[in-house]
């Protein structure tokens, strides 16, 4: 029986899409607690590699486990702002997401009367965010100390509440520890867990390429700056900053295009008018010197034999102008390029 006398030993899960966090949940609720999922996503997170939350909901249901999703991109802004413990190798903090996260779960534990927290962590297997001491560092600081159960690695770790009270059996939990994979792949075997995202289709604040543009924006705007449109913008296009501090994204493709469209908010959209060609975006435009600059840089990607001079049509909101451009020299753009 839990604290609060209630028969029914419910748990929150934390949730993505890999499959540490499916096998723990899995295992917990083989053990007969009531395992609520929370799945949190990030607007600028979506894309190939990435399951759709409907997806996991299925996945979880057939478990026998009600998942939560929760977009969660407005209030993790301030995490990517102020990261207590720094970021990682890219722009990924880590310490301070688990610790966000393990926060949003504390939140519907006290909704749902959840005696304990479940998650995925394997000791040792991420850097920063999966060591032992970090781990209970996290803890206590969420107000979870001994609650937080980790079935994965439990064998490895000190015991914790819910086991020294009965309400798992300590002896049908795991003791994986490291980087390797092959006892999560073993077990998913034997728990009868498919479909799961590979690591490679992982968090894209760890991605190298990605983290770039971000810390570029970071350098020119200041980290208080970000918001979800910058942290969306960083995924489309060929990015650049201009000698004057101008932030210009030039897409790529179609699809790229159109989201800089979508997501031009307050910004200048540029596009050649006789001829098709990506679109450009660009902040901070003061006048028509500087649309002239933007306007040479996206004549640059038109197709056209060198030397033609191209017309672009630069809009914002109900202002618009009109530009003669020709393409920038290469070797002066790739300077700017990030
Ligand atoms: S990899 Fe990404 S989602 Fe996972 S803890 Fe780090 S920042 Fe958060």
């Amino acid at each position: 029986m839990t604290p609060w006398g209630s028969e029914v030993i419910r748990a929150v899960a934390l949730m993505s899409a890999g499959l540490d966090s499916l096998l723990a949940a899995r295992i917990v609720a083989g053990l007969g607690v009531e395992v609520h999922g929370l799945h949190c996503t990030f607007r600028f997170a979506f894309g190939p590699g990435r399951e759709r939350p409907e997806a996991l909901a299925e996945k979880a249901s057939a478990m026998g486990i009600r998942l939560h999703v929760q977009d969660v991109t407005d209030p993790f802004m301030d995490v990517l702002r102020r990261p207590e413990h720094g970021f990682g190798s890219a722009v990924n903090p880590c310490i301070d997401c688990h610790l966000f996260m393990i926060r949003r779960a504390k939140v519907l534990m006290d909704e749902i009367g959840a005696a304990f927290l479940v998650t995925g962590e394997v000791v040792g297997q991420r850097p920063m965010s999966q060591h032992k001491p970090t781990l209970f560092h996290i803890e206590k600081l969420a107000g979870l100390k001994r609650l937080i159960l980790r079935p994965l690695s439990a064998h490895v770790l000190p015991v914790t509440l819910p086991e020294e009270n009965g309400w798992v059996d300590r002896s049908r939990l795991y003791g994986i520890s490291g980087r390797g994979r092959r006892p999560q792949e073993t077990l998913a075997a034997e728990l009868g867990i498919t479909g799961y995202a590979q690591p490679a289709g992982g968090c894209i604040l760890t991605d190298p390429f990605y983290a770039r543009r971000v810390k570029a924006f970071i350098r020119n705007r200041g980290q208080e700056s970000i918001t979800p449109e910058t942290m969306m913008l960083c995924r489309f296009g060929r990015h650049f900053w201009t000698g004057s501090g101008r932030w210009v994204i030039i897409g790529r493709e179609e699809k790229d295009n159109e989201s800089l469209e979508k997501l031009s908010g307050g910004r200048w959209v540029f596009e050649a008018e006789d001829t098709t060609g990506p679109t450009a975006l660009a902040d901070a435009v003061s006048g028509p010197e500087e649309a002239a600059l933007v306007a040479s840089m996206l004549a640059r990607y038109v197709n056209r034999r060198s030397g033609d001079r191209i017309r672009v049509r630069a809009r914002r909101g109900d202002e618009s102008m009109r530009i003669d451009a020709s393409a920038m020299d290469p070797a002066d753009l790739e300077k700017w390029m990030v």
